[in-house]
């Protein structure tokens, strides 16, 4: 596994064989990312330490990762689907001309070895993929995967990593930004409300942010909201914009276009308010309400408020 720690990582590596976390790190750190890693699972946690961590974007790491497949011979290698995810399991493979195969939602094994799958097309396709020699690399769709493994002895193993040079970008400074929310971080929130064109008005887009604080979720958005101006792109859902994989995802006034579908069809549960009751998002939805938002969300927000009490 790579750098970011995702808890989903070790319970599905658990799923297939035996999960050998890697963890990059500046020197002085091993013992407590050993001691987190162990706990999320992993029955092994190879630390790769170096001070070029802090200030080189990912070669170092992909140095590590290099190390520690040579050390345990792993039949997959898996990181999060997370930008960093996706460069480190790149730069992997090919180096060692591993096959790759990205935004896994799922990981099994058959009598040949490790199987990755894939949702496409909008969540249309199943597919699945696997390396026909070597260790296939996976990047794995953050929040697919629900399977937590037990927490485990630690047993941490520091690896002597020689540098490659490879290149690489350095962070020559960096600026803290002060974060605007308590909310979750939409990729890999656990709640996540999306709010459409229904909406009507970036005003009124304060129903998506009351039920999701209702909740305690991330705010999403689709497409149609973004270019409204509505609220900023960085909370679109769909296929030019995030993926996410929550446990309940609610669409409040989307109707559920394809390129929307694709951000989120892989959520475990689906609730969408529409008031139209052919909106092509009810296709998919767990549970609909057809109804008007401006009624029914404050509705939803005074009836969870009310149980908190
Ligand atoms: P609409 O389709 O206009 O739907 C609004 C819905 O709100 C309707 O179903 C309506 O019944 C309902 N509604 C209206 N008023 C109320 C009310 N008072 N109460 C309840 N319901 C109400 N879209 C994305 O979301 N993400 C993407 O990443 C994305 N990428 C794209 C990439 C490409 C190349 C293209 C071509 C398109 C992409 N789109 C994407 C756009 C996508 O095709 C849709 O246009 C968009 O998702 C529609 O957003 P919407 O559902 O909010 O709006």
């Amino acid at each position: 596994m790579a750098r970011p720690r995702p808890e989903h990582l070790p319970g599905a590596a658990s799923t297939v064989g035996t999960a050998v976390a890697l963890a990059g790190a500046p020197p002085g750190c091993s013992q407590r990312l050993g001691a987190e890693l162990a706990a999320l699972g992993a029955e092994k946690v190879l630390i790769s330490e170096s001070e070029q961590l802090a200030t080189a974007v990912i070669a170092p790491f992909v140095d590590g990762l290099s190390a520690a497949a040579a050390l345990v011979s792993p039949e997959a290698v898996l990181t999060a689907n997370s930008i960093r995810g996706r460069d480190a399991a790149a730069r992997f493979a090919a180096r060692s001309g591993s096959a790759l195969a990205v935004d896994a939602v799922g990981i099994s094994r058959d009598e040949e070895g490790i199987l990755a799958h894939h949702s496409v097309y909008g969540g249309a396709y199943l597919v699945d993929s696997a390396a026909s020699a070597g260790a296939l690399a996976i990047t794995l769709r953050q929040g697919a995967s629900d399977l937590r493994a037990e927490a485990k002895p630690p047993q941490i193993q520091v690896l002597q990593v020689a540098a490659s040079g490879a290149p690489d970008a350095l962070v020559s400074s960096y600026q803290e930004t002060a974060v605007a929310s308590s909310r979750p971080e939409l990729r890999g929130a656990e709640i996540v409300v999306s709010g459409g064109r229904g909406l009507g008005s970036g005003e009124n887009f304060t129903l998506v942010e009351d039920l999701a604080d209702a909740l305690g979720g991330a705010v999403g958005a689709s497409r149609a909201a973004v270019d409204a101006g509505y609220i900023s792109q960085a909370m679109q859902v769909g296929q030019t914009g995030v993926t996410v994989a929550p446990q309940l995802y609610i669409a409040l006034g989307i109707s559920g276009a394809i390129q929307h579908r694709a951000g989120m069809q892989t959520s475990k549960t689906i609730i969408a308010i529409n008031k139209d009751p052919d909106a092509p998002i009810f296709e998919i939805a767990d549970f609909g309400v057809v109804g008007d938002l401006f009624t029914v969300v404050p509705q939803l927000v005074a009836a969870i408020e009310g149980k908190r009490g």
